[in-house]
């Protein structure tokens, strides 16, 4: 069993299909063991996404993550950080195979729908993070 990170972005709260993604990660047999709507502090951004501080899309991508509200949740299930990247699809949705998340919900690379978790250890991390009371 494991447990990972999911945010559901800002393109994809204002689409309306907060529901639809949440299921996805149901029917793929992931149980949802925390979820909250929120808006992301400045703050909260640049910590949360410290790892690509030196990457040149940062700023935009701080920016992006606080422009509407996100929906956190912790994922859990056998294999759930690769379960939920797969799910997920390719960070830019134009590369997304089909059926995946980005690739039916994501408008750009940018606006790509979903983060999860990337590792088992980033995703104990991010839990921490928004869920400190499920640590
Ligand atoms: P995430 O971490 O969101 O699950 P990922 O692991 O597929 O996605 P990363 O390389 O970790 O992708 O990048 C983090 C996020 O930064 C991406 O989801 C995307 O929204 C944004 N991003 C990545 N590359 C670019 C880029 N070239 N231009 C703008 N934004 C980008
Ligand atoms: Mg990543």
């Amino acid at each position: 069993m494991e447990r990972t990170l999911s945010i559901i972005k800002p393109d994809a709260t204002a689409k309306n299909v907060i529901g639809q993604i949440l299921s996805r990660f149901e029917s793929a047999g992931l149980a949802i063991k925390g979820v909250r709507m929120m808006n992301m502090t400045s703050a909260q951004a640049k910590e949360f996404y410290a790892v690509h501080k030196e990457r040149p899309f940062y700023g935009e991508l701080c920016d992006y993550m606080t422009s509407g509200p996100v929906v956190v949740s912790v994922l859990e299930g056998t294999d759930a950080v690769a379960l939920n990247r797969k799910l997920m699809g390719a960070t830019n949705p134009k590369d997304a195979d089909k059926g995946t998340i980005r690739a039916d919900f994501g408008d750009s690379i940018g606006a790509n729908a979903v983060h999860g978790s990337d590792s088992l250890e980033n995703a104990k991390n991010e839990v921490k993070f928004f869920f400190p009371e499920l640590d």
